[in-house]
């Protein structure tokens, strides 16, 4: 089975149950540096970052499932976009002159070519396997109807032109272009009716659960990782030295509770982080909200159409 990601458009391992055995242990008193909340792609980067800059720290990661990237990083729950607003049109807003603003966009675009050099160097360090298992190229598309829709996108191709990020991208409000590049899109479609469509062939396809069980699967070698699974974030308690207690329920045995005293505390709970962010009482947890978000994706087998 493969999912459909030969284009990405704009338009509308678990790893086995096992907990290795580290400094913290899951007894009452247990004690660890870092606490990890969450298993997906951000515990197990910030884990992977402090492995390398403070090799001595103990950390534990603990996950409600009873595997890593289950959750909004496995790679059948997002659309693996390697996002670096080459079709992404919400990175480049329309400013109250009508000039499309590209500030964002380049951002963007920068910080994913940071996210590439750290993967390149896990992989050069052997903690991440061959990038293929990983990260492949996929032409990145933006397509849009109407007049107003092709103005906006004519003049955010022309403004993306002032960066060399963006030079290699190609725009077109040529049907026949526009069909060669995406048949399914253009079947079928009015020939009068006004379209364009952006192209930038080094877009990027990225399986972020394989890169958290990869990572994951590298922490776990270490003698000072622990990892738990069926274990759920309950509470958190601020200790006179800033340090936290927090309290866990183990949900494969009767959701007995225990506490786990860290002198640091990430929370990486994905769509559960806020409400834990809240429940700290920290102040800087104010002024956030959140929505939910959810994705279909559509699965073909047949390789034409992939
Ligand atoms: C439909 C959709 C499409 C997306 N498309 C893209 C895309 O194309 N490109 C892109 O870059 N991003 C995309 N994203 C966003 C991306 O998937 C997320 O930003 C990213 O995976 C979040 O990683 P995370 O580690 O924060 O959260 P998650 O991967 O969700 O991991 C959080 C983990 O915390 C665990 N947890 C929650 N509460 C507790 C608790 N109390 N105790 C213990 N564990 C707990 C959960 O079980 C989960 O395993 C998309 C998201 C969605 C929903």
């Amino acid at each position: 089975m493969k999912k459909v990601t030969a284009m990405l458009f704009t338009m509308a391992v678990g790893l086995n149950a096992v907990s290795m055995a580290a400094k913290a242990k899951a007894t009452e008193e247990q004690e660890t540096d870092v606490l990890l909340i969450g298993g997906g792609i951000m515990s197990a980067t910030l884990g992977t970052y402090l492995q390398e800059l403070e090799p001595e720290w103990s950390m534990t990661m603990v996950e409600r499932l009873d595997g890593v990237a289950q959750e909004s990083s496995n790679g059948w729950n997002n659309a693996g976009t390697g996002h670096s607003a080459l079709m992404e049109l919400n990175y480049t807003p329309k400013k109250a002159d009508g000039s499309v603003s590209i500030e964002k966009a380049v951002d963007i675009n920068e910080a994913f070519q940071v996210s590439r050099q750290f993967w390149a160097h896990q992989v050069q360090s052997g903690i991440l396997h061959e990038p293929h298992s990983f990260i492949n190229t996929v032409p990145h598309m933006s397509f849009v109807w109407g007049d107003d829709n092709v103005n906006f996108l004519r003049a955010r191709y022309t403004a993306l032109q002032q960066s060399t990020l963006f030079r290699g991208m190609r725009y077109s409000e040529d049907h026949a272009q526009i069909k060669e590049w995406a048949p399914l899109v253009m079947e079928g479609r009015d020939p009068k009716q006004k379209v364009a469509a952006t192209r930038t062939e080094i877009g990027t396809d990225v399986n972020y659960g394989e890169i958290t069980r990869q990572l994951v699967a590298s922490l776990q070698k270490k003698p000072n990782f622990a990892l738990q699974l069926n274990t759920e974030v309950r509470g958190f308690k601020r200790n006179a030295d800033n340090s936290w207690t927090v309290t866990v329920a183990d949900l494969k045995n009767g959701e007995a509770e225990h506490a786990i005293k860290a002198k640091f505390v990430f929370i990486g709970a994905g769509g559960a982080a806020l409400k834990l962010l809240q429940e700290t009482g920290i102040p800087e947890a104010k002024d956030y909200a959140g929505f939910p978000v959810g994705g279909q994706f559509l699965v073909s087998e047949n390789p034409d159409v992939v």
